[in-house]
C-alpha cells in the first residue's frame, strides 16, 4: 500500500495578511508540479478567502485551524465548515492540542466537528497526542488509542480510509525537542492498529498519519523513512518559504 505522503504548515496564529499572501506567491512558485507530495498550508480563518484565490494554478492545498460543528446559526465568534469548503479549502486542522488545552476541546466536540466537516466534503486533520507526564509513565497507546476512538465514534470506513490524522506528542510541540523517529513510528502504529480494531486492516493501510513536533527540514527524512509515518505537521519550520519549501526535500534524500 502506497500512502500520499502530506506535508503540512501549521501556521498557528502568525502573520498578517499581506505577510501569508507574500508566502504564497513565493511558495506557489517554487513548490514542485504535479507534485508527488500533498503540501497543504492551514493558515488563519481569516486569510483563507484571499489565500485560496492566490494559490491558483499551483498544487498548494489549504487548510483551516478548527472549524465548528454546525453550519449556521447563533454561534459568535466560530467558523462554518460549510462557509470553509464554499472557499475551495481542502482540509480542516481539528483537536490539536493547543484547543485541547486553551479551548478545553474534548474528543466527544472533536467526533462532532469531523463529521461536520466531512459531511461538507472537506478532509479533516485529526490531532492526537500524549502529555510529557502520560508519556513518561508509559500509557502513550492506552491515552492515544482513547483520544483517536473517541474521535472517529460513528464514522464509516470509507470516511476514515480518507482522512488524515496527526500524531503530535505535547512534549515536543515547539520546544525543540523532537520525538525520535521510532517514537513517532511506535505511536503513529498505535493509530493505525486503533483504525485496524474499529475497522479493517484495509482501513489502516489507507488512512494517512502524520507525525508534528519540532519537524524542521534537518530531521524531517527521518521521519517520512519510518513505515507508520506518513507525512508531518510542521508549526515553526512552515513560517518561511525557503524552510517551507526545504521540508519538501526529504524527497531527494
Ligand atoms: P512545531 O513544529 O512548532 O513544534 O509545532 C508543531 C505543531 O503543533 C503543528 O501543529
Amino acid at each position: 500500500m502506497i500512502r500520499k505522503p502530506i506535508i503540512a504548515g501549521n501556521w498557528k496564529m502568525n502573520l498578517t495578511l499581506n505577510e501569508a499572501q507574500a508566502f504564497v506567491d513565493e511558495v506557489k512558485r517554487k513548490i514542485p508540479a504535479n507534485n508527488q507530495v500533498d503540501t497543504v498550508i492551514a493558515s488563519p480563518a481569516l486569510f483563507l478567502a484571499t489565500l485560496a484565490k492566490e494559490r491558483k494554478g499551483s498544487d498548494l492545498k489549504l487548510s483551516a485551524q478548527n472549524s465548528y460543528w454546525k453550519n449556521a446559526g447563533a454561534f459568535t465568534g466560530e467558523n462554518s465548515p460549510a462557509a470553509i469548503a464554499d472557499l475551495g479549502v481542502e482540509y480542516v486542522i481539528i483537536g490539536h492540542s493547543e484547543r485541547r488545552e486553551y479551548f478545553h476541546e474534548t474528543n466527544e466536540e472533536i467526533n462532532q466537528k469531523a463529521k461536520a466537516i466531512i459531511a461538507n466534503g472537506l478532509i479533516p486533520i485529526i490531532c492526537c497526542g500524549e502529555s510529557l507526564e502520560t508519556f513518561e509513565t508509559g500509557k502513550t497507546a492506552e491515552w492515544v488509542g482513547g483520544q483517536i476512538t473517541t474521535a472517529l465514534k460513528d464514522l464509516t470506513a470509507k470516511q476514515v480510509e480518507n482522512l488524515v490524522i496527526a500524531y503530535e506528542p505535547i512534549w515536543a510541540i515547539g520546544t525543540g525537542k523532537s520525538a525520535t523517529a521510532e517514537i513517532a513510528d511506535n505511536t503513529c502504529k498505535v493509530v493505525r492498529t486503533t483504525a485496524e480494531k474499529l475497522y479493517s486492516k484495509e482501513v489502516a493501510e489507507k488512512v494517512r498519519i502524520q507525525y508534528g513536533g519540532s519537524v524542521k527540514p534537518e530531521n524531517i527524512a527521518e521521519y517520512m523513512a519510518k513505515e507508520n509515518v506518513d507525512g508531518a505537521l510542521v508549526g515553526g519550520a512552515s513560517l518561511k518559504p525557503a524552510s517551507f519549501l526545504a521540508l519538501l526535500d526529504f524527497i531527494k534524500q
